[in-house]
């Protein structure tokens, strides 16, 4: 969850908080409200501020006053009337939602308004979907269901059509650095050189928050090592450095990096053939398709694995170039 940011902090979300605001302000805010937004992108942080919108009993024309008693009471997490629930484990259970249902339907004891925010709706098993459908369809007078998805695709279509959907467009990467460079979060060029471009792993990291969190701790120079190190062992065809003595926990990071890294080789070379191209990006995407069996899989002999994948790059590439 991205909660320690505060809306202000995250520029892309403003012009969907001011939608919503705008939505508040006009009485056409729907009932049921899907926010199609990665809590990676602080998805999170939006339904929150959206509960705020819909709680504060004295909007201004920029959003929830931040004074009044129920934005008080948001604040300090104690306000009777908003309710949320979060995975436990990989899903949301029926019971989650029933009891989440049920003090929907209890009495709202300020201000009338009721709000319920499902975080990764998507994580909704079928029992717990249908248990949700009732109270989708007839909410109840002043009651509001936010349901914040990270993967709008596996959410129940039943469940959608139910929902007026937020969509977000995401930053681009120059607005990530710009973000990044405000919090003052970016590694300092030496001698005056141009600093390198750190969002090449935003992919790996899973967003702008989480890569903001990485240069805070040394995940980032640990990702940047594995490209270094990636880039060292296809040339000379052996694993070198940290490869050499990945834990489990750490072999999918550097695994993505890797097709990171042979996804850019492909595209910066230009001495090899339209076919050794063609086979490289095959093998990139055989490594992708190892990374998501590898978060089901037990223990595997990650050394032999990424050896294998260095020779099989040798092999592709040494007769043609
Ligand atoms: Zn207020």
């Amino acid at each position: 969850m991205s909660t320690d940011y505060d809306i202000s902090a995250l520029p892309w979300l403003h012009a969907s908080h001011e939608l919503l605001l705008n939505q508040v302000r006009q009485g056409s805010l729907g009932h049921g409200h899907l926010l199609d937004v990665h809590s990676q992108l602080g998805g999170d942080v939006l339904a929150m501020s959206m509960a705020r919108l819909i709680m504060c009993q004295a909007l201004t024309p920029v959003g929830a006053c931040g004074q009044c008693k129920a934005c008080l009471l948001v604040s300090a997490g104690t306000h009777p009337d908003l309710h949320s629930v979060a995975p436990d484990g990989n899903q949301i259970k029926v019971d989650q939602i029933r009891s989440l249902c049920n003090s929907l339907t209890s009495t709202a004891q300020q201000g009338g308004k009721r709000v319920a925010i499902i975080y990764q709706s998507e994580r909704l098993n079928t029992a717990s979907a249908n248990a949700l459908l009732k109270t989708l369809e007839e909410p109840g007078k002043e009651t509001f269901v936010i349901l914040q998805t990270d993967r709008p695709a596996a959410l129940l279509a039943t469940v959608k059509s139910r929902c007026q959907t937020l969509t977000l467009t995401p930053p681009n990467n120059a607005e990530v650095t710009a973000w990044l460079k405000a919090q003052q979060l970016l590694p300092t060029a030496l001698d005056g050189a141009k600093p390198h471009d750190v969002t090449w792993c935003l992919s790996v990291v899973g967003g702008p928050i989480q890569l903001a969190a990485s240069l805070q701790s040394d995940k980032y120079q640990t990702l940047l090592n594995y490209r270094k190190e990636w880039a060292l062992s296809l040339r000379s065809g052996h694993l070198c450095g940290s490869l050499l003595h990945l834990k489990d926990s750490q072999l999918i990071d550097a695994l993505q990096v890797l097709y990171l890294y042979l996804r850019h080789f492909v595209l910066k070379s230009n001495d090899i053939n339209a076919f050794t191209k063609a086979q490289v990006i095959t093998l990139a995407a055989r490594i992708m398709d190892m990374c998501h069996k590898l978060t089901t899989m037990a223990a595997i002999n990650a050394q032999g694995l990424c050896m294998d994948y260095v020779l099989a790059f040798k092999k592709l590439t040494h007769t043609h170039r």
